[in-house]
C-alpha cells in the first residue's frame, strides 16, 4: 500500500473496461498529463495522438497482472494491459517504468468528460508527430520539458 500522504479531498478515481470486470483505481495528482506524439505511443495504443496521464505507482492500485491481457510491444520497452474479456486497454507501461492511463480511460468513468484537473499540460514529443496541432499548449520538440 501507498505510504505516501494523501490529503482527504484528494482526486480519487474508480476507472474500469468497457465489460466493467477489470477494475483499478487512481488517486491524488498524475505525474504528468500530456499529448504525446511519439512513435512508442502511436504504437502502443495504436492512435496518432496519444492523450495520457502518467502516474507513480504510489497512486494507482493496479489489477493483478495475472488477471489481465498483457502485450508487449515488440523491439519496444513499452507494454499495454487490457481486459482479457471485451479487449479495453486500460494502461500501459512506458521506458521509465511509469503506468500510463490513456484520458478515454478517465471519461468513461466520467459521463464522457475528461476530469478538469487532468486537462493536458503540453505536447511532448512533437517533432515526431503524424498530427499538427494548433493550440495553445506548449509544444516540447522531444521529451527534454519533462527529463526525458
Ligand atoms: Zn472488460
Ligand atoms: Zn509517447
Amino acid at each position: 500500500m501507498s505510504q505516501t500522504h494523501q490529503p482527504e479531498n484528494a482526486p480519487h478515481y474508480e476507472l474500469s473496461c468497457d465489460c466493467g470486470k477489470t477494475k483499478m483505481t487512481a488517486r491524488g495528482e498524475p505525474k504528468l498529463t500530456l499529448y504525446c506524439h511519439c512513435p512508442s505511443c502511436r504504437d502502443l495504443y495504436s492512435v496518432d495522438i496519444a492523450s495520457l496521464t502518467a502516474w507513480s505507482d504510489d497512486n494507482v492500485e493496479l489489477p493483478d497482472e495475472s488477471t489481465l491481457f498483457v502485450h508487449k510491444l515488440r523491439d519496444k520497452e513499452m507494454t499495454r494491459y487490457g481486459c482479457p474479456d471485451c479487449g479495453m486497454i486500460l494502461y500501459g507501461r512506458h521506458k521509465p517504468g511509469m503506468p500510463v492511463i490513456p484520458h478515454g480511460v478517465f471519461r468513461k468513468a466520467n459521463d464522457g468528460e475528461l476530469p478538469a484537473e487532468l486537462t493536458p499540460m503540453l505536447h511532448l514529443f512533437y517533432a515526431s508527430r503524424v498530427v499538427d496541432i494548433d493550440d495553445d499548449l506548449e509544444k516540447s520538440q522531444g521529451g527534454e520539458a519533462v527529463g526525458m
